[in-house]
């Protein structure tokens, strides 16, 4: 905004991050990101408190200091913290400051009219690029002469999206950044990568007691194959943040779909603010169906595009429709091996009828598999590691990943298997190379970001020789891992 922009005015770098004058700015900036990576909200007390200038600055110095670290998955985790928080604040402006903030901002330009809200349909698609689904849909939306109309719920959920954008865009961070909060941003990251490891990774070891004893009761309930939704939403829990409706009756939903104990399912909500418990239990079992009798299914992803529970869609989410799908799809790598190798040759195959004889050529030639591979294999580049018939690891490009859903009815069987699968090429050297498709999206999705960010990624590979007829065998690598950047 132009008002913030001007106490930028005649401040150098040098003294932002040197001079005793800005102290207090670098102390806010610091407590901004550490509140907003270890509980996903921003706590930062307005004026009298802190005074409005080092507020501002304090924001720009933590852009600084989050661009130092160079680490994407802070960096869109503090966003949507950043935009919960500009959210809030959007909502408690009146129509005309709101028209005025938003255009301001200059990502889309809205008019007013008595209480609607309406853009150009581009300025929409634009802004909508992450929410995909249902009401969001431009078709679904309405456009009328090129002009969408929305609501103010939907316009500032809509800048929610717009500004959460926005800040996971970041340019270099000047080198003097990096140099001055060395310390901080090395205590930052391992503070953040421990609480972010924690949250995202591994819930029943966060914090307090009684949020670890929540977690525990949801026993086999896998959170490493829940989707985007289900994580962000019970990582707002988790933290402390009051959800609303639709997003408790989502989890509440999915995880008694998965079979997970209602007085487990009510345990989770303990740790919200407004927790009540007689309410609350009567809301648990009313839904799971334990006192009502009807289990009510977990919603779409449809409905929860809509309602604002979906934080956008991952690779994996664009092939499926339902959350629980995302979660079976996870599941892939806990199939037995033969089962799992004759899913990828189908993939592979990509037959309209299911080819029977060329699927047992091919699972003869490949005999007994398993997905595992040895500790100590060699690094290699992908030429070499074509030539020869073991794992290697490489360090390559991703130059082609496309998600499809493949199915194929078996013969003499009333049933059909479904197959996510996504078809990806590797790049070493400027060559490319062709792989079997690949159906385990929990190797998938950081592949696809790789893709995404145009970044290296360390594989682990192995080349099969596939028989596609009787004319054609091919040489595929089939990708075994990821390896850790470490
Ligand atoms: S697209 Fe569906 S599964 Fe993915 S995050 Fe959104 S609601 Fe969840």
């Amino acid at each position: 905004m132009p008002t913030a922009s001007s106490i930028l005015e005649d401040v150098d770098l040098d003294s932002l991050l040197d001079d005793y004058f800005y102290a207090e700015a670098r102390a806010l900036a610091i407590n901004r990101l550490e509140t907003s990576a270890t509980r996903g909200v921003i706590e930062l007390e307005g004026p009298p408190i802190n005074d409005e200038t080092d507020i501002v600055l304090g924001y720009v110095i933590s852009r600084l200091v989050l661009a130092a670290t160079d680490n994407q998955a802070l960096i869109n985790y503090v966003a949507l913290s950043e935009a919960f928080r500009a959210e809030t604040y959007l909502s408690s402006e009146t129509d005309e400051d709101l028209v005025e903030i938003v255009n301001t901002l200059g990502v889309v330009n809205v008019k007013l009219k008595g209480n609607k809200f309406s853009m150009n349909f581009i300025d929409y698609v634009r802004a909508a690029s992450k929410l995909r689904e249902g009401n969001w849909k431009l078709s679904n939306r309405g456009v009328n002469k090129g002009i969408v109309e929305l609501d103010r719920e939907t316009l500032i959920r809509l800048m929610r999206n717009v500004i959460q954008q926005h800040l996971e865009e970041l340019p270099k961070a000047p080198f003097e950044i990096k140099e001055k909060f060395e310390g901080t941003i090395e205590d930052l990251k391992s503070q953040v990568s421990k609480t972010f490891t924690e949250r995202i990774g591994g819930l029943n070891t966060v914090v307090s007691d009684r949020q670890a004893e929540a977690m525990k009761e949801l026993g086999r309930f896998d959170l490493s194959k829940a989707p985007p939704c289900f994580n962000l939403n019970l990582m707002d829990l988790q933290a402390g943040v009051n959800l609303a409706h639709p997003s408790r009756f989502f989890i509440t939903t999915f995880l008694s779909s998965l079979n997970q104990d209602p007085e487990a399912v009510m345990r989770l909500f303990a740790t919200a603010p407004d927790f009540k418990e007689a309410f609350t239990r009567y809301q648990v079992e009313h839904i799971s169906g334990k006192t009502s009798g009807t289990q009510y299914s977990s919603p779409k992803c449809d409905t929860l595009v809509s309602s604002g529970v979906c934080p956008g869609p991952n690779a994996l989410c664009r092939q499926i429709r339902h959350p629980l799908s995302y979660y079976r799809v996870m599941a892939e790598s806990e199939k037995d091996n033969p089962v799992r190798m004759e899913r990828i040759l189908l993939a592979a195959l990509d037959r309209e009828e299911y080819p029977t004889k060329l699927l047992e050529r091919n699972l003869e030639k490949i005999g007994d598999f398993d997905f595992i591979y040895d500790d100590k294999i060699d690094k290699r580049t992908l030429s070499d590691a074509k030539k020869v018939d073991s794992a290697s690891k490489v360090s390559v490009n991703i130059n082609h990943f496309q998600g499809r859903v493949y199915s194929v009815e078996i013969p003499k069987d009333e049933r059909k298997i479904w197959i996510t699968k996504a078809t990806l090429n590797l790049t070493d050297g400027g060559t490319d190379y062709d792989c079997l498709p690949l159906t385990d999206w929990k190797i998938g999705l950081p592949i696809e970001e790789a893709q995404y960010k145009s970044k290296k990624i360390d594989l682990v590979v192995k080349p099969f020789d596939i028989i596609f007829d009787e004319n054609e065998t091919r040489r595929l690598f089939l990708v075994l891992d990821v390896l850790d950047e470490s």
